[in-house]
């Protein structure tokens, strides 16, 4: 009876073994035609990696990443340091797992950060900096340039005062997302940085999209990065790696980041196949954003022409857009017709009622953007 089992178990073990394998081998390719097919302007975290970096990723040179042993990583780290003119950099999972090691590096238990009311530190991220490192955050208002006023960030400075917080540091967003891809110039850093050292403050950089700030302003990554004492950026969105994020700074900072990357889990062993995408991320995708800019304006200004769709913003890779009053279709008909009739996926911003925002990346070229230009004004038309 007994071995009567183990046999039955092991013949169907043995034919899901092959079943799975022709699931997933036919999976690879429905997701390739599906690629193709689908126009996906949620977000860019959507973009899939390119097919160069899945080749880099089969044929990533690997080590332990904890013993240091990793050299794809380590080249990653060093280059992505030298592109940002520091002296060090780590690798890290995720933009919120970066900007959690660099605040938990960076401050102490009950001391404070200034932070935009907007950030997506303060808004998106779980409060881990409260939740997980006892930092309390002062939050300031996010003006539609997305800086924050910089009276309002002096002032928010606390004195040395027993009732108080020590103020510890200052937090700037570069793109910022919430403001709608706005760039922030490296002048206003620059005033940032200047009021930070005058007073004794750490500056962090959620540069999660900063290489599209570099694209916006025509300028190196090095001047918007210059005077900020450490800056997280992506390499998924709009470079297209399918995974990770780098911090960077000085030496001393990223040996205590990587303390606080290893108690948040985020040590990774034979890293290097992601780092391999990473590195084509960042040599290669960061020269193109200016073609999703590109296509974001042409998009908005296709779009605009629709009578009854109201473009509200377009920076960099970022449109947000509303449909008029006198459209009586509700926003999620709209949306889960562009997706049924066209296999054009748009979704209600969760920030703002009523608000669609659209994000291009590398998968979307011209022909998809006359697509969607077509496909939205048969709907309202
Ligand atoms: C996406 C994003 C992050 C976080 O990145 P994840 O990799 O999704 O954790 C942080 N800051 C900004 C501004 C972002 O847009």
């Amino acid at each position: 009876m007994g071995d009567h089992f183990v046999a039955h178990a092991s013949l169907l073990l043995s034919s899901f073994a092959v079943l799975t394998s022709i699931a997933s081998h036919c999976g690879i390719r429905i997701q390739r035609a599906k690629r193709m097919k689908t126009i996906d302007l949620r977000s860019d975290t959507v973009s899939h990696p390119t097919a160069e970096m899945r080749e880099a990723m089969a044929n990533a040179e690997v080590g332990d990443d904890v013993y240091h042993d990793d050299p794809t990583v380590n080249q990653l780290e060093a280059d992505a340091a030298a592109i940002f003119g520091k002296e060090a950099a780590v690798f890290v999972t995720s933009g919120t797992q970066g900007n959690l090691c660099a605040l938990l590096a960076h401050c102490q238990r009950g001391e404070s950060i200034i932070i935009g009311d907007a950030s997506h530190i303060f808004r998106y991220e779980q409060g881990g900096m409260a939740q997980l490192g006892g930092i309390i955050p002062h939050t300031l208002p996010v003006q539609s340039d997305a800086t924050m006023r910089l009276c309002d960030l002096e002032a928010a400075i606390n004195p040395d005062d027993e009732h108080k917080p020590v103020t510890r540091l200052v937090a700037l967003e570069n793109t910022h997302n919430m403001a709608g891809g706005v760039p922030i110039s490296a002048e206003y850093t620059a005033q940032v940085a200047e009021i930070a050292r005058r007073n004794n403050l750490i500056l962090h950089i959620d540069g999660a999209r900063i290489f599209n700030a570099a694209a916006a302003f025509k300028v190196d990554v090095q001047e918007l990065a210059a005077g900020a004492d450490s800056v997280t950026f992506c390499l998924s969105k709009g470079l297209c790696a399918p995974a990770g994020s780098i911090l960077v700074g000085d030496r001393s900072f990223i040996r205590r980041a990587r303390r606080a990357r290893k108690v948040l889990g985020g040590s990774l062993r034979q890293a290097g196949v992601l780092a391999a995408a990473g590195m084509i991320a960042l040599h290669k995708m960061r020269h193109r954003l200016v073609d999703d800019h590109a296509h974001a304006q042409l998009l908005a200004e296709g779009l605009s022409e629709i009578p009854g769709l109201v473009i509200k913003s377009q920076n960099t890779n970022f449109i947000f857009f509303t449909l008029a009053d006198q459209v009586a279709m509700p926003l999620d008909d709209f949306v889960n017709r562009l997706r049924r009739d066209y296999n054009v996926f748009m979704s209600p911003y969760s920030g703002e009622r009523g608000v669609i925002r659209l994000r291009t990346h590398y998968w979307i070229d011209r022909a998809a953007i006359a697509k969607v230009i077509s496909a939205v004004s048969a709907i309202l038309s």
